[in-house]
């Protein structure tokens, strides 16, 4: 599943010691394993091999341009939603062919920009958005393909936070509306809607949701057949579930194996958008133990991350798993928390945890999804060093921004 594993007693992240890592780059720090994020990337391309599909990694997931690289480098294509993420896949060298773009909320800027570089195509969100890339695409003299993004009102049996399916959520346009708008594009000069694309939500560790939207979609697009309407793609999106704790998600392979008949029925080419999946169990964020304070009620570990590190356990009371760098016998409960005020700064609330004491570490898994994408400078506080290694190679990928960093664009007037 992953290479931070102990060996003789001590973490390693694959052939490197964690302890080492922070002694030299201090905390909180990023480790992440290149063999755990390509290991993912390969076991997903492999089961889906006999149709090939374009992975689009999900760029939101972790955006560190090493990690983009990586997985471009071995072929993977990247799932855009903004105009900074398209400067990150061009600055990591992802061909604009291999680029799709989503977001509710795409500015003209933002349309155009990705016009001109040619990306593959957009996920379109709305009658509104499809205007705008209309007007804008006619302007510029291109014809751009598009994909509309379908609401399927499924249930993800997921965080609420994390669902985008159901026809509560902002995101993507119901089955009728996205009927009535294919037929009216047909008229439109420069856009040609040649997919459609899908994401019900995130950490998601079953196949019955995905079978009941993929369903769905097959069924709309034989509707749309027989109004001649012809398609190229369809986008199936993300939300593949990792292990955090105890969840026992779809492996690849099983997911491929209920998914690909549907799939391979479409005829039609298929783009995959995962993130978590590829990224989430190849980092972790490692943190020192600044205090252990006991009140009458409870255990504090205080430690040097916050939330403003790895907010997931804050916002969507996320669990991750807490270990010492060492294996220890000891456990007592306490809860996990860092610096910041605000009471929902933490970590583990009433976890049974290994004991430590103050300059000790603990490493905080499967933190490499949304761990740092999602950080911020809250508190002032400087975002953390991240760094990747490869066996026994380690490359600092961002180093910790300095406190000059903070203020850099402030002007007092
Ligand atoms: N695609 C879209 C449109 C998304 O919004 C997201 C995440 O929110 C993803 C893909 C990636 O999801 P995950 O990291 O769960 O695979």
């Amino acid at each position: 599943m992953h290479d931070f594993k102990f060996k003789k007693n001590a973490l390693f992240c694959e052939d490197v010691r964690i302890e080492k890592l922070v002694e030299r780059f201090g905390t909180p720090l990023y480790v992440y394993s290149y063999h755990t994020l390509i290991d993912h990337f390969l076991k997903l391309k492999k089961a889906f091999e006999p149709i090939k599909p374009l992975i689009c990694y999900s760029v939101k997931a972790n955006s560190n341009l090493a990690i983009l690289k990586s997985l471009v480098n071995k072929g993977s294509g990247l799932d855009i939603v903004s105009g900074g993420e398209l400067f990150r896949a061009l600055k990591a060298g992802c061909p604009s062919g291999r680029i799709v773009y989503a977001s509710v909320g795409k500015t003209a800027k933002e349309i155009e920009e990705a016009i001109r570089l040619g990306i593959l195509f957009f996920n379109v969100e709305s009658l509104p958005e499809l205007n705008s890339i209309q007007h804008i695409a006619k302007r510029l003299k291109k014809r751009v393909n598009v994909a509309l993004r379908i609401n399927p009102d499924v249930e993800p049996k997921t965080h609420k936070y994390i669902t985008t399916g159901k026809l509560t959520n902002k995101f993507g346009i119901d089955l009728f509306s996205a009927k009535k708008i294919i037929l009216y594009a047909r008229g439109f000069s420069h856009v040609n809607v040649s997919g459609l694309h899908i994401h019900i939500g995130s950490q998601i560790t079953t196949s019955e949701a995905f079978v009941a939207a993929i369903k769905k979609i097959t069924v709309f697009i034989a509707q749309l057949k027989k109004e001649s309407v012809k398609l190229d793609y369809l986008n199936i999106g993300g939300g593949l579930g990792i292990v955090y704790d105890k969840e026992t998600p779809q492996t690849a392979q099983r997911f491929a194996d209920i998914v690909l008949p549907l799939l391979k029925s479409t005829g039609l080419k298929i783009i995959m958008e995962p993130g978590r999946f590829i990224v989430g169990n190849a980092g972790i964020l490692v943190t020192k133990v600044l205090y252990v304070k006991n009140t009458p009620k409870k255990k504090f570990i205080i430690v040097d991350a916050g939330m403003n590190d790895l907010i997931r356990p804050s916002l969507y009371g996320a669990y991750h798993n807490i270990l010492a760098l060492d294996k220890r016998v000891g456990l007592e409960k306490a809860d996990v928390v860092g610096p910041i005020c605000e009471s929902g700064d933490f970590f583990a609330k009433d976890r049974m945890l290994p004991q430590v004491g103050e300059g000790e570490y603990l490493a905080i898994m499967s933190a490499g999804a949304y761990g740092f994408s999602m950080s911020s400078n809250y508190n002032s506080r400087r975002r953390a060093e991240e760094v990747l290694v490869s066996k026994g190679r380690v490359s600092v990928i961002r180093r910790r921004e300095s406190y000059q960093d903070l203020v850099r664009n402030e002007v007092i007037p």
